[in-house]
């Protein structure tokens, strides 16, 4: 056994995945195999239609927790842990106070959407409307991004924005948050960076430079003063302090979405996957190219390791998939799990003409269409709860044909292109779903080994920055192949379906009127 191996087998990685319901903490050998892993779960909190807070010091309190059960349950203490990574839920902010460590506030979770009226004003304010910013940050103005959170924030807690400015608050999406603490906090200097996958989900950040773009952060009213540092994906921001881990270095950094593309090793340009949780999200690699999309696609940073140069993605996000699933279980109560939809739908042999598009809160990548809302059409006497439950999972697979053809039709601009599609998160446990999503795309989709691909991401990152991974080489070599589903469709019929899926969309648009928005004010 050589010296390197032999610290292989004796050291891990761990990374903190702090998503949006739950925080984990999971411990990685040197083949990428699991082996000891806690959850905590926190409380959502829903100040009024629309809001979604957490309570950032929760998170932290979560964190400590999350660590400490996974090192015990691996009988590991800190000389066991060679690197911390941290993948987080993107877009949600915190401010705190930089001498005690005290949010100001709840932080702001990205699906909140209290920024409407900030954002529709800075729409206002220019010819290019929500698409202001798009050249510089690659995205266009919506609630979903962290930048106006921040803003908001200062403008409604009393003194904040003096305070802000005179450098006594800090602001950070929630990678930041944790490394900060991490690394010391207020006692013990904790450390104020973010990476840039991260950063790119601010709308502050200029993709190019990769710095604070003074002038969306004037226009939204964010002091830069008050912003982390941005640094790289990959690298040693600082040592935790005190605690169980006390003295492991922290040296990786990736928002949730850009983790699983590195848990998945698409790390070449044309390599894509898709994460099948309550909603989907899919990325595409597109090299050191930034590739603007034309089809309503968000450009983002897809990670960037040490003084290398970025690597970029064009991004699709679908607001519901396994949503719909708990809601056939939740509100129709067809079935008492999700797992169950898979035997319901296979009792049928196709949809019965029946289609679902769950548009329930407006329609995301690539149509973002928020006038539209859920509907299940072509239904006749025939069709059976059965039917139902497989256009339900049918229409997971549209959404998903719906984006990839944008990406597609992007990347092929840009000069790449897509042979096959990773694919992750939850549904990919369904085999029936898996199936008919690779006959209607015509290209393969397989699902990896190690299905947590966010965590390992994270790991990976941090790893590969103390050398405990020695390359990306090594990332690439520790994916294997899980499953794997093949085109079995002929072409007429995938091509008939899909006309047939797109007509059931356009029955959905325009939905949302007055009348329609004069009731739900009064709710
Ligand atoms: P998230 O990380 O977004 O919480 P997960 O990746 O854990 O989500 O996936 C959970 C989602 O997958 C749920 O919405 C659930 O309804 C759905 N799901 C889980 N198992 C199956 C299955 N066998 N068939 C269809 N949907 C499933």
């Amino acid at each position: 056994m050589t010296p390197r191996d032999r610290k292989a087998d004796q050291t891990y990685v761990l990374a903190v995945d702090q998503g949006t319901t739950s925080t984990r903490a999971m411990i990685f050998d040197h083949g990428g195999q699991i082996v000891a892993v806690d959850q905590v779960e926190h409380e959502q909190i829903f100040p009024k239609a629309g809001w979604v807070e957490h309570d950032a010091y929760e998170i932290w309190k979560n964190t400590r927790k999350v660590i400490g059960g996974a090192l015990a349950e691996g009988n590991f203490n800190s000389s066991h842990i060679a690197a911390v990574g941290i993948t987080n839920q993107r877009e949600t902010a915190v401010v705190w106070e930089a001498d005690t460590g005290k949010p100001i506030h709840n932080a702001i979770v990205w699906q909140d959407t209290r920024t409407q009226a900030m954002v529709d004003e800075l729409a206002k304010g220019s010819d290019e409307g929500v698409s202001r910013y798009r050249s510089r940050v690659g995205l266009p103005l919506a609630t979903y991004f962290a930048g106006p959170k921040i803003a908001w924030i200062l403008d409604h807690v009393d003194g904040a924005r003096e305070r802000a400015e005179a450098g006594e608050l800090l602001a950070g999406t929630i990678d930041t948050w944790v490394l900060w603490n991490l690394t010391g906090g207020a006692k013990n200097g904790g450390v104020h960076v973010t990476d840039v996958t991260n950063a790119s989900r601010t709308m502050l950040m200029d993709l190019e430079s990769l710095s604070w773009d003074e002038e969306i952060c004037a226009d939204m009213g964010v002091p830069v003063a008050m912003l982390p540092e941005i640094r790289s994906s990959s690298e040693v921001y600082g040592e935790c302090k005190p605690g169980v881990l006390a003295g492991v270095p922290v040296s990786g950094i990736l928002g949730d979405q850009q983790a699983a593309m590195f848990g998945q090793a698409c790390l070449d340009r044309g390599t894509a996957k898709n994460t099948y949780g309550t909603g989907s999200f899919m990325l595409l690699n597109t090299g050191e190219d930034i590739v603007h999309s034309g089809n309503g696609l968000l450009t983002t940073v897809c990670y960037r390791l040490g003084d290398d140069a970025p690597v970029y993605a064009l991004e699709g996000s679908i607001a519901v998939t396994g949503s719909l699933i708990q809601w056939l279980r939740d509100n129709l109560k067809i079935i008492d799990s999700s797992p169950e939809v898979e035997d319901l739908a296979r009792s049928v042999d196709d949809n019965g003409g029946a289609y679902f598009v769950p548009a329930f809160s407006g329609l995301f990548a690539p149509h973002w269409r928020p006038d539209a809302r859920g509907a299940i059409v072509g239904l006749t006497r025939y069709c059976t709860r059965a039917h139902i439950a497989r256009a339900a999972l049918e229409s997971v697979a549209y959404q998903t044909r719906d984006v990839l053809e944008a990406m597609r039709d992007d990347a092929e601009r840009a000069g790449g292109s897509m042979t096959e599609l990773k694919v992750d998160g939850g549904m990919v446990a369904n085999n029936l779903l898996m199936q008919f999503q690779s006959d209607l795309l015509g290209v393969d989709v397989v699902r990896p080994e190690v299905a947590e691909t966010t965590a390992l991401g994270a790991a990976y990152a941090a790893g590969l920055a103390v050398g405990y991974w020695e390359n990306t080489e090594a990332i690439v070599d520790n994916w294997a192949e899980g499953g794997r589903w093949s085109p079995e469709m002929k072409e007429g019929e995938r091509e008939r379906l899909y006309r047939q899926w797109n007509k059931a969309l356009s029955r959905t648009l325009d939905w949302v009127d007055d009348d329609i928005e004069a009731v739900s004010e009064e709710a």
